[in-house]
Formats: structure tokens, C-alpha cells, sequence
């Protein structure tokens, strides 16, 4: 069936014709044009560089993974496993799952490819889409984008402090000045049974729960620490009563988060203290910290991490402490969008050469070739057009210069170059060879 997709025409072999098929990008996803995706390897370049700068490498790891992966390593109590993950069957009948998240894939590769014998700290990072099915809303869409960091094989408070470091100047990095960083230590498992058990004795009665929400209750049954982590706003209320994990943190506990504090005071990094954020699987551990702005309204949090010195165990690893984060671009352009941080803009085109008649088309190609060789940008006319058209389309590129190549200056053997930005006109020798990059240079570049 020959079909046009708004001007893109895929035609069948043998007709064609031009009913127009319905496809429509899928909900919570996105196109991102030009000037947008600029921004976006702008962002890249910035979280890249930064990562380099505070010694950590970059891990690329696969988009498809076994589900299995996700199920132990996200937790099949999270609402990631319950009910976000884009599950499929592969022709083998092997269950496979699209990323949405890159922790347990890391912790894979540093099992897999046996890391932990190559050196005592892996500091490792990874950017790229990530999915999940989720309502699609401002701020939360099913393929979006995060990057992450990871720290494996430390376990000093002075790594969540590193860790904590990295995400705050990333941000900054990034133009975002309005973050406010939330810390809390959810303990040791010792911590957290004893306080576990006075959390279920609060949830258990019965005027809590009749009136925590259908995901709550679930919670009680599956991990209640979990419980801290819903938006209901009833739920929320109630839950102000509710024991927190800071009453039941061992001295060990206690020793490590003040020393993180310690550090991040040092640092001159501002925090709140939130005794209800929680990171609430088994394998998470002590540190847990958000940054959150005011600036996005309901979804707030740009990155989340944490120390979960238990999770390379539970993939059957050694006992090996860690600590990451995680952290939304897009959210993160959004509110760098909503300050008054000045965008990006496309960088301008170094020339653009005006090819006039058939001649001057035949030479065109060889004119950028050389301009392109010489480490300019060069682009020109695809469509035969007269002067007037390629200089308005050479101002829509914002053009520093324009080289105009007609029969009579093909003839004369000088080429006219003419300043854009109203600078007067002067010529240059017709034979590309003899072009340095000086000719082009210096005038408004
Ligand atoms: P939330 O509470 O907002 O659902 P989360 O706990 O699911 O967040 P994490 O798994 O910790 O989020 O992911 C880290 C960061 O990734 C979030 O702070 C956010 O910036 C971003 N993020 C998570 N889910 C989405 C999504 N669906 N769309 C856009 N960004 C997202
Ligand atoms: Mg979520």
C-alpha cells in the first residue's frame, strides 16, 4: 500500500498512490528538530564533560535486556516492575524488557565482564532513553532520558558525598541554579527491621488502613517502607503520623550520615533534612538524596540516588557497597527553559555559496568540498533558484558571508564574497586551491 506519512512518501514497488496512513508518533514520546536537539548535545556535552572532569567513564549498555534483569534489580515490589515496564516476547519465547532505568544494568556489567577483580572502585556513568508506561504528563513520558552515575566498590561516606558532589555541579553546569537538595539515611537492615516493625504496627491499625489508598495497602503487604514514596495527597496526611526510619539508625548509621553532612557543610552544598524520602527496596542502604525546583510544578525531582551496598549481592556477586544517582533531562531543560538562563542558540553558517546558472552548479560541489575541508560550515542552493532566494535563504541560515559564483565571475576568474551583516563585498581568487581559511575569517566570525 503506497502511503504518505505528512511529506514523506514511502512508495509500494509497483503503484503508487497518495492516500495518506495514519502513523502518529506514540504518546509520551517525542521528535526533537533541530534547533531542539542542539540543545540537547549542548546539555550532552556539558553532563559528559563533567563526568570526565570528576573521573568517571562512560558505560554503554544494551536498550533491550532480559526482564529477569529489572525484576530483581529494580525490585518486583516497585511500581517500575508492577506496572511501568514495556515487556515483549522475543520469537524464542524469551522475555525481554525496554530499560527503564540504568542501575541493574550496570551492576550486570561490572558481574558480567568481572570488574570488581580489575580494580577496588569502578566510577562509572551512562546517558541515554530509558521507558516506562506511565500516563504521559508534563514532566513524565514513556521514552525519556537520564543520566546516571554510579560508584561501585566504596563505601565511605566521603563517595556519597563525591556522588552528591557530581549531581549538584552537573546541575549547575547545566544552568540550573534553583535546586534544593533533600538528604536522608534510611540505615543499615538492622535500622530498618526494628523500624519496620513499628512502621507495620502504625499502618496495621485499623483507622490507617481504611484509609491509606488501594498502592498503600499493597505496600504493607510487599514493603512498607515503600508507602513514604506515594503522592496521595490522604495518604500523605496520614502518614505524617507514621514512625521515620532517622528514630532506629544504628551508631554505625548515625557515624556515616554525619559525615556525609560533614561533607557536604565543607562543600558549601545546602540540604534539607527529609526523614520520609525513602529508596524502599531491601538493597538500598544509608544515603538517599533528591534534588528538586521550584520551577516544574508537580514533578519536581531532576535526580535521585543513593548508597544500595546490597544489590550487587543480590545478584550473587561478593559483598560490594554502592552508590548512584540518576537524573531526568528533560526535566531538567524544562526548568532550565522556565529561568533566565539565555538558550543556546544554533551556531551560524560560515558561508553559504550562491550558484548561479549551470556552470556555476557544476562547480558548487568542488567550492564546499574545499570550504568544508578548511574546517568551515558551507552550505548552498539545492533548487536552482535566482540571487534573490539564495540570499534570503543564506539570512535564514544566518550566514556570515555569501561567495557568489556566476558565468561572469566564473569567467573573470574571481569569485565576489559578500559580508552578510551589511560589511561590503570583496572577491577572492575562483580557484579553490589557492583558498585559505583566513579568506573567510575574521569578519564577524
Ligand atoms: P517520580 O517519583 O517522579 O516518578 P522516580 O522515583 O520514578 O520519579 P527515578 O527512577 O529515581 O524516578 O528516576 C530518576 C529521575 O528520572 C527522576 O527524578 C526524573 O527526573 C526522571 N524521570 C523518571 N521517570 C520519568 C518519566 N517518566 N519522564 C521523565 N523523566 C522521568
Ligand atoms: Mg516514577
Amino acid at each position: 500500500m503506497p502511503v504518505a506519512v505528512g511529506r514523506l512518501w514511502c512508495m509500494a514497488p509497483t503503484i503508487m498512490m497518495n492516500s495518506p496512513l495514519d502513523i502518529h508518533r506514540l504518546q509520551g514520546t517525542a521528535d526533537l528538530l533541530p534547533a531542539e536537539s542542539f540543545r540537547w548535545t549542548q546539555a550532552e556535552q556539558v553532563i559528559r564533560g563533567t563526568m570526565l572532569r570528576f573521573g568517571f567513564g562512560e558505560i554503554r549498555f544494551p536498550v533491550l535486556e532480559p526482564t529477569e534483569l529489572f525484576a530483581r534489580g529494580t525490585g518486583a515490589s516497585t511500581d517500575i516492575v508492577q506496572k511501568e515496564m514495556y515487556t515483549l516476547t522475543d520469537r524464542g519465547g524469551r522475555s525481554l524488557t525496554l530499560r527503564p532505568e540504568g542501575t541493574p544494568s550496570v551492576v550486570r556489567a561490572y558481574l558480567e565482564e568481572n570488574l570488581g577483580s580489575q580494580r577496588p572502585v569502578w566510577k562509572l556513568f551512562y546517558l541515554g532513553p530509558m521507558f516506562r508506561a506511565e500516563r504521559p504528563q508534563k514532566g513524565r513520558y514513556r521514552q525519556f532520558h537520564q543520566f546516571g552515575a554510579e560508584m561501585i566498590g566504596a563505601a565511605s561516606p566521603e563517595s556519597d558525598v563525591e556522588l552528591i558532589a557530581l549531581g549538584h555541579t552537573i546541575l549547575r553546569d547545566l544552568g540550573m541554579n534553583a535546586v534544593r537538595l533533600h538528604l536522608n539515611s534510611i540505615g543499615s537492615p538492622d535500622a530498618r527491621r526494628a523500624h519496620n516493625e513499628k512502621l507495620l504496627a502504625f499502618l496495621e491499625q485499623p483507622d490507617v488502613f481504611q484509609k491509606i489508598d488501594e498502592d498503600c495497602r499493597r505496600r504493607v503487604q510487599t514493603n512498607p517502607l515503600r508507602v513514604f514514596d506515594c503522592k496521595n495527597e490522604e495518604c500523605v496526611r496520614i502518614l505524617r503520623h507514621a514512625p521515620t526510619i532517622d528514630q532506629f539508625l544504628t551508631a554505625e548509621d548515625q557515624e556515616h550520615f554525619a559525615r556525609v553532612r560533614h561533607g557536604l557543610e565543607t562543600l558549601g552544598i545546602a540540604y534539607d533534612l527529609d526523614p520520609r524520602m525513602v529508596r524502599g527496596l531491601d538493597y538500598y542502604t544509608r544515603t538517599t538524596f533528591e534534588f528538586k525546583t521550584n520551577l516544574l510544578g508537580a514533578q519536581d525531582t531532576v535526580c535521585g540516588g543513593g548508597r544500595y551496598d546490597l544489590l550487587v549481592e543480590t545478584f550473587g556477586g561478593p559483598a560490594t557497597p554502592a552508590v548512584g544517582f540518576a537524573s531526568g533531562i528533560e526535566r531538567i531543560l524544562a526548568a532550565v527553559g522556565e529561568s533566565d538562563v539565555a538558550p543556546v542558540a544554533l551556531p551560524r553558517l560560515d558561508v553559504f555559496v550562491c550558484g548561479l546558472g549551470d556552470n556555476a552548479r557544476g562547480l558548487t560541489a568542488a567550492i564546499l568540498s574545499r570550504l568544508r575541508g578548511l574546517g568551515l560550515s558551507a552550505d548552498t542552493d539545492f533548487l536552482g533558484r535566482g540571487l534573490k532566494a539564495q540570499m534570503k535563504e543564506a539570512n535564514r541560515l544566518a550566514a556570515r558571508l555569501a561567495l557568489i559564483v556566476g558565468d561572469d565571475e566564473i569567467a573573470r576568474g574571481r569569485f565576489a564574497l559578500r559580508q552578510m551583516d551589511g560589511g561590503g563585498q570583496s572577491e577572492i581568487p575562483a580557484d579553490p586551491s589557492q583558498w585559505d581559511k583566513g579568506l573567510f575569517v575574521g569578519v564577524n566570525a
